[in-house]
């Protein structure tokens, strides 16, 4: 058993909170890694312990079903339940997935794994859902090939290297963009087909508790499937602004974005946040003249206030534009340019500004259309994420939603972690997504990765923390790559020296950042980072001496 879900009682929660620091999932659950419990054991006092002990007692009685609930165990420890398929109907398949992308493909491969008959209905007609058909990976082949043409054509001559007549073929790198999507869509199909999944091509559609009813890609007769188990993995859309729709043309979502078929001269950005400037960067390289109107005083959403800063002067230099603190008030086409009324957010002139193409990177929302959720009563929140509990678990118990569709961040891994969890809950009636080590990654150049906490939020827990930096100008391998922009960020526990969080902007920043995450997942101090043997000469030297830099000084700075 590789984790507990622990249910503590008001009394103690404080002191569980403070003892294991565990992510709470929701009101008074915690998700403890039995490994965590272990090794945390020996710093609670006699009184935690045994509490724990009780607690612990209890979810393994809970789980295990040797003991009754009850008279050994204290009232306020509500029984843990386990789910087992006697109480559902039986059906045709064991799990049914709605949804192809990383959350559904997933969960449908380790189902699979598991011995259960599984299928994966899909409407788009290719596997991988947005990440691999126009989310991550169109969008890392082209901030990558577009890295390798903005460095040959001004990086190259202090590395000796004498280059001439670089040009652009748009259309060769779009389709060496949709080669690596294919290849990698493919890939998933060929997963399926070697794990014994079925891939159903078409729009699924909640009918029943447990019937989903298809609408094929190809055809037009409809077929309804039953399943014992259904998870919903349908993902998300990107949010429009309203008064500008989506023409994917002069105003475009990241989806318009990595299509153009020329450079535009000129590109708003609406909204600083990662797909923003990723796509930013990827036209500024290739030549656009790029503005990013963004409404917050700062760029990065939800980035660390001092590497935001950090990032956005390097942005600058490379030649992208911002325009903070500013509010978009609308738009329109007119003579095929974009124009957008903008003003200052806290009230002030208004002023238009134009573009060739507008890139509306507002954020995403869960997508739910013609999902069926209300023929069962599944229902949404306020945003149109479909509620669930901690065990991924809709009011119709045997339906769980993973992913973008659901509560959390939109990344693609923390989709993943969700489909295994969700088919370990639905299997053994236990699973675990650790929600506080899930890292973020920026793919500009340079890269920023983080992963905990920002500063600002450990200032407002109260908690007294250090803090150790180290600038890549420091590290030999980044100066030897003449490739040193950013530094290595760690904040810790200042007495415990746990580390509550890392900020990296730097080359392969979003590598570097699964360090963090595994010292994280450990509980390890930063002591033990600086104490681990790092190869020289590496990046990640830089990660070690930030480390050291929090408890006593880093040697190369
Ligand atoms: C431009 C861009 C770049 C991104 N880059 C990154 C990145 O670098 N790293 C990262 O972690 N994340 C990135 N993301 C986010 C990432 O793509 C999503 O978080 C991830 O794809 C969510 O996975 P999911 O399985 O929840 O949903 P999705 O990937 O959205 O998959 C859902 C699938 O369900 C299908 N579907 C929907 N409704 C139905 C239905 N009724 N019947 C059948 N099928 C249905 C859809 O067609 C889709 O294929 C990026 C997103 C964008 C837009």
């Amino acid at each position: 058993m590789d984790s507990l879900w622990i249910y503590v009682s008001d009394i103690f929660e404080p002191m569980f909170q403070t003892s294991l620091d565990q992510p709470q999932i929701s009101t008074r659950f915690y998700c403890v890694p039995t490994r965590n419990l272990r090794r945390s054991i020996s710093q609670l006092s006699l009184d935690t312990y045994t509490v724990l002990a009780t607690l612990m007692l209890r979810s393994f009685c809970a789980r295990s079903a040797l003991l009754p609930t009850g008279a050994a165990c204290p009232s306020t420890f509500a029984p843990i339940s386990i789910r087992t398929y006697a109480s559902e109907s039986k059906g045709e398949f064991d799990l049914l997935v709605i949804g192809g992308g990383p959350g559904g493909y997933v969960a449908a491969i380790k189902a699979a794994q598991l011995g259960l008959k599984t299928a994966c209905i899909d409407k788009r007609g290719s596997l991988g859902g947005t990440c691999l058909n126009v989310g991550c990976i169109p969008s890392k082949s082209m901030l990558n090939n577009s890295h390798i043409y903005h460095t040959i054509l001004h990086d190259t001559k202090n590395r000796g290297i004498e280059v001439s007549d670089v040009k652009l073929n748009l259309q060769a790198m779009m389709k060496a963009k949709e080669s690596s999507v294919k290849s990698l869509t493919s890939g998933i199909e060929m997963l399926f087909k070697k794990n014994g999944v079925q891939y159903i091509k078409g729009s699924g559609k909640l009918v029943g508790d447990h019937e989903v009813q298809v609408k094929p890609l190809e055809g037009d007769k409809d077929t309804i499937f039953r399943a014992k188990n259904i998870i919903i993995a349908t993902g998300s859309e990107a949010t429009p602004f309203p008064g500008l729709e989506f023409d994917e043309k002069h105003i475009v979502s990241s989806t318009g974005a990595l299509e153009l078929s020329t450079v535009p001269k000129k590109m708003i950005v609406i909204g600083g946040g990662i797909i923003g400037l990723e796509m930013g960067s990827v036209w500024s390289r290739l030549g656009a003249d790029v503005t990013v109107v963004e409404y917050m005083d700062s760029i990065g959403a939800g980035m660390d206030a001092e590497t935001s800063k950090q990032f956005q002067k390097i942005m600058a230099k490379q030649g992208i534009k911002f325009k903070l603190n500013t509010k978009v008030l609308g738009g329109r086409v007119e003579n095929g340019i974009a124009k957008v009324d903008v003003e200052a957010a806290k009230g002030g002139k208004a002023e238009t500004i134009e573009a060739d193409v507008v890139l509306v990177a507002i954020g995403r929302r869960p997508y739910t259309d013609n999902l069926g959720l209300e023929n069962v009563g599944i229902e949404k929140d306020e945003k149109g994420r479909i509620i669930i509990d901690q065990e991924y678990r809709t009011s119709t118990r045997h339906v769980r939603v993973i992913g973008d569709v659901t509560f959390g961040a939109m990344l693609a891994h923390k989709a993943e972690e969700e489909g295994i969890a969700a088919v370990e809950y639905m299997h053994f009636g236990h699973g675990h997504v650790n929600y506080a080590t899930i890292p973020s990654v920026m793919y500009t150049h340079p890269e920023v990765a983080w992963v905990g906490q920002t500063e600002q939020q450990v200032k407002e827990s109260g908690r007294a923390f250090k803090v150790g930096a180290f600038p890549f100008a420091a590290n030999s391998r980044a100066k030897t790559n003449v490739d040193f922009q950013g530094q290595v960020k760690f904040i810790a526990d200042k007495e415990t020296d746990r580390i509550l969080g890392v900020h990296i902007i730097g080359p392969n920043a979003g590598e570097m950042i699964s360090e963090a995450v595994l010292a994280m997942e450990y509980g390890a101090s930063c002591e033990d980072i600086g104490r681990t043997c790092h190869a020289h000469p590496t990046l990640s030297e830089a990660f070690k001496e930030a480390a050291m830099a929090t408890y006593g000084k880093a040697i190369h700075f």
